[in-house]
Order: structure tokens, then sequence, then C-alpha cells
């Protein structure tokens, strides 16, 4: 009886899901399965035969439903339109009237810093873009779970952070070995990269291209990476530089960022009083892709 009840509500679940398993129809999906888990879980049924095989396995048969039917690749793709693939961009495009700007954040993920910052993104309501590199992310992968889980947008920043020009498959490992520690962290899959220290001639933004990558540079630095310079400079000369479309370049890794966490609350505050609106460079490139259309 109860292995019948089962299976009617798996195939139940099943027929549902099926047709609307698309981008952007995955919530109800999601939530159509979480409480259909849940009602199982709390059912007082369920608890009296809390050792009962079938119980336990219809709450891992649902659970295996949740990964068949939604894979974490389709809610976690990040793909530039078409007409940015292969290209490098340095900033969007954008109508004065769209007053838009992307945060951009390179080296981490990174013990204490980026999990401020994701503190301050979230008080502010901000989605970002960060730039990973492998091994940052080989040691500090549960922050790295944390920031996908936060909406913010992913791309990769190669493995060693090289600038030196490299033979091709020194390049093709130093962006492919990254790529596949990316996804097997957080089921993330990109094709957005930036060059380390915005070289562009070492081999590396080659095979990005090659990949269809979309090649990422910015249009305005914080330049925290000076190590005489003060956060307040920092705010500075992003709010000097800010204008609509464009790609801002700040750092939560690669070595003491503890300044540019105290910028970053002035700089946020300076954009949001000039009237900014913060987009991840994902959806920068495809606001850019419908205004040239
Ligand atoms: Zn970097």
């Amino acid at each position: 009886m109860a292995i019948a009840l089962a299976a009617a509500a798996i195939s139940f679940i099943v027929g549902m899901l099926l047709p609307g398993n698309q981008q952007g129809s995955d919530k109800p999906a999601t939530a159509a399965v979480q409480n259909l888990n849940q009602s199982l879980t709390v059912n007082p049924l369920a608890k009296e035969v809390g050792g009962d095989r079938t119980s336990f396995n219809l709450d891992r048969t649902v659970e295996e439903l949740l990964t068949v039917l939604e894979p974490k690749e389709k809610r976690l793709t990040f793909v530039p339109p078409e007409q940015f693939q292969g290209t490098t961009v340095f900033e969007g495009t954008i109508k004065y009237s769209q007053k838009v700007i992307a945060l951009t954040v390179d080296d981490g993920p990174w013990p204490e810093t980026t999990e401020q910052m994701l503190d301050i993104f979230k008080q502010n309501d901000i989605k970002a873009t960060f730039f990973w590199i492998g091994k940052s992310l080989e040691t500090s992968p549960d922050i790295a779970r944390r920031v996908v889980a936060e909406g913010h947008a992913i791309g990769n920043h190669t493995w060693h952070h090289p600038y030196d020009p490299m033979d091709a498959a020194t390049a093709a490992s130093e962006i492919d070995r990254t790529a596949k520690l990316i996804y097997e962290t957080t089921g993330v899959k990109t094709t957005y990269f930036r060059p380390p220290g915005g070289v562009l001639t070492n081999g590396l933004a080659k095979y990005a291209k090659e990949q269809n990558y979309s090649v990422v540079m910015w249009s305005v630095t914080s330049a925290d990476t000076d190590p005489r310079a003060q956060p307040e400079a920092f705010v500075e000369n992003v709010l000097k530089g800010a204008k609509p479309g464009a790609i801002v370049l700040m750092h939560d890794g690669g070595g003491d960022r503890s300044r540019t966490i105290k910028a970053l609350p002035d700089m946020i505050a300076g954009l949001k009083e000039e009237g900014y609106r913060f987009v991840t460079i994902p959806e920068l490139l495809e606001m850019q892709g419908k205004s040239a259309a």
C-alpha cells in the first residue's frame, strides 16, 4: 500500500515537472517537490514507520528526483549572449536612461574578506560578479558555495593567475582546470573569463575566445591593489569613473583586502546617490544585447 502510494506520488511529480523543466519555471517545481518531501517527512504515519525502509527510500527517491529533474547546471549556467561570445568586453554600451553599473570582484574566494563583502552586498540588495582563481577556490570551497547561493554571477580567472606569455596547452590548462573545479564545487558552468592583470596578449584571452568565452575587462578600477592608497581613494576612483554601463574592478582576494571592505559601503552609497542600479555582467550584456536589437 505504502509503496503503491509512493509510486503514485512520484509519477505524479514526474508528470507535473517534466513539461515545465525549463529555466524560469524551476521555482514552482522546486516548491512542489519540497512540499511533498516535507509532507512525507512530517506525516505522523511516516513518523510511526520511521524505521521503515519504504518511507526512508521514498525520501531518498524524492531527493534523487530533484537532482535528475533540476540539475544544478540548468539554474547555474552563465553563458554570454551570442554576440559577445569570443569577444572582449570593456564596458556595456548602455543608454544613459538606463543607469546601471556592474561591480566585479577578482582573485577570491578568500577567507574573511569575501564573506564581509557578501554581507555588504546583501545589506544593499546588490548582485555582483566574482572572477575566481582556481587555487583560491580549492582552499575556500564553502565560501564559494555561499557566493553562488546568494545569487552572484561567476567568472573564471585562471588557476595560477599568470601574466607571462604561455603556450596553448598551458593556457588551456589554466582555464579548463579552473572551470572544472568551479563546476565540481558549486555546480556553476561559466563562459565568462577575466584575464589576470588585464593582459590580453599572453595566450589566455586567445584560448578563452576560441572556447567562446566572453573576455571581460573593466572600464573603471578602484585601484584597490595600490598598496599605499587609502580606502577613500578607492571610493573616489569609482565615483569619478562611473557612467551607465561601466564595469568596476575590485578585489576580495590575493592579499589583505580590508581596505576594499572599508571602502565598499561608501562606494555603494555614492553610486546609489547618483541613481545607479547594480547588475551582474551577464545582466549587463543581456541589456546591451536587447538595446542593440
Ligand atoms: Zn586578478
